[in-house]
C-alpha cells in the first residue's frame, strides 16, 4: 500500500501565512491546501504540480537565504571557537549559492523529479532566463550585505562579548495564542550577561511595515514561551542593505496589537474553512484571485491559476 498522508494539512498560523492570505486568497488556497500531499508519487497530478510550484523561489530569496546561512555559520563558528571567514569568503559563498540556484534551474526535469534536492528560480521557470537588471540588482547587494553582516551590532556583540548565551539560531519553533499553534523562526536569540534577551533579525531587503509586526510577534513568543518580561527583551532588526540596526523594547500595548491581529486573522482564515476540525477548506471557487497584475506577476501559481491577471 502506498504511503498515505492526511487528507488536509494541520492548521497553524504564521505571519507569512497571514501575508499571503491578504495578498491573494487563491494563492493562499494553492499554497496551503491544493499542494498538500503533492510530494507523494501517489498524489493526484494537480497536487504534484501545485506542490512543485509552491517550492519555486527567486533570486532575492536565494540571496536572503544565503546571507542567513552565512550568519548562522558565523554563530556556529563562534560556538566552536573557530576562525571566522573574511568578507571575501562570505561573498564567494553567497555567489556560489546564487550560481547553484541558476545551474539547478536549467535542469527542469531533475527538479520536477526531486523538487527538494534542486532549486528552481521563478525567473527561469516562467521567463526562461534571468532578467539582466535583476541579476545586477542582486549582484550589487552581495558584497554590501556581507560587509554589513560582519559589521552588524548583533554579530559584533555575539563575537566579542564573553558572557553571551546563544539560545536559538534559525530554529522553527511554535507556541500557543488563544489555543492556536503559531510558528516562528528567529534568526538569532541570545542572552547577555546582564539578563537581557536579544532577538536579532537580519534583513537583506528594504525597511517595510511588516517588519514591525514580525518584531511584535517575536517579542510575544519570547514573553509567552520563555516567560521573559518585556522589559528584558531587546528586538533588533539589522538592515544589511543600508547598514543600520533598529533596536526596540516593546510594551504590553505592542504585544496586545499582535495578539489581536492573530485572533482577527485566525477568524478570517477559519471563515474559509468548511470544517475547522479537519482543516477542510471551502471549494476553490470561494478563494478569489488578487485581481492585480503586480501580484500575479510574482506568483508561483500562474501556471495553474484560472484567475491570473
Ligand atoms: S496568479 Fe494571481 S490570482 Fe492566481 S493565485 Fe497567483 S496572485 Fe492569485
Amino acid at each position: 500500500m502506498p504511503y498515505q498522508t492526511k487528507p488536509y494539512p494541520e492548521w497553524s498560523w504564521s505571519l507569512s501565512r497571514d501575508q499571503m492570505f491578504h495578498a491573494c486568497k487563491r494563492q493562499y488556497f494553492y499554497h496551503y491546501y491544493a499542494s498538500h500531499g503533492g510530494w507523494l508519487l501517489s498524489a493526484p497530478p494537480d497536487a504534484q504540480t501545485t506542490y512543485r510550484l509552491k517550492k519555486l523561489t527567486n533570486l532575492y530569496l536565494v540571496l536572503g537565504d544565503a546571507v542567513h546561512t552565512a550568519a548562522q555559520k558565523l554563530i556556529t563558528l563562534r560556538e566552536q571557537n573557530r576562525t571566522y571567514p573574511t568578507k571575501e569568503q562570505i561573498v564567494t559563498y553567497i555567489r556560489g549559492a546564487l550560481n547553484t540556484a541558476y545551474q539547478d534551474s536549467k535542469k527542469k526535469a531533475e527538479w520536477w523529479g526531486y523538487p527538494k534536492q534542486y532549486t528552481m528560480l521563478h525567473e527561469m521557470y516562467y521567463g526562461g532566463e534571468l532578467p539582466r537588471e535583476r541579476v545586477e540588482a542582486v549582484g550589487n547587494r552581495i558584497a554590501v550585505c556581507a560587509e554589513h553582516l560582519l559589521m552588524s551590532e548583533s554579530w559584533r556583540e555575539i563575537r566579542d562579548a564573553d558572557n553571551i548565551t546563544i539560545l536559538e539560531v534559525e530554529k522553527l519553533n511554535d507556541f500557543i495564542v488563544n489555543d492556536k499553534k503559531i510558528y516562528v523562526k528567529l534568526d538569532a536569540l541570545y542572552r547577555r550577561g546582564d539578563g537581557t534577551y536579544v532577538i536579532a533579525d537580519w534583513k537583506t531587503g528594504k525597511v517595510a511595515e511588516k517588519n514591525e509586526e514580525q518584531l511584535r510577534l517575536y517579542a510575544l513568543y519570547l514573553h509567552e514561551y520563555y516567560g521573559v518580561p518585556l522589559t528584558h527583551i531587546e528586538v533588533r532588526t539589522e538592515y544589511l542593505l543600508d547598514g543600520f540596526c533598529m533596536r526596540s523594547v516593546l510594551t504590553e500595548e505592542d504585544v496586545d496589537i499582535i495578539r489581536h491581529k492573530i485572533s482577527a486573522s485566525v477568524r478570517s482564515m477559519e471563515s474559509y474553512l468548511d470544517d475547522t476540525y479537519y482543516n477542510r477548506p471551502l471549494p476553490i471557487e470561494r478563494f478569489a484571485g488578487a485581481g492585480e497584475t503586480s501580484v500575479c506577476g510574482m506568483c508561483n501559481f500562474r501556471q495553474v491559476c484560472t484567475e491570473k491577471q
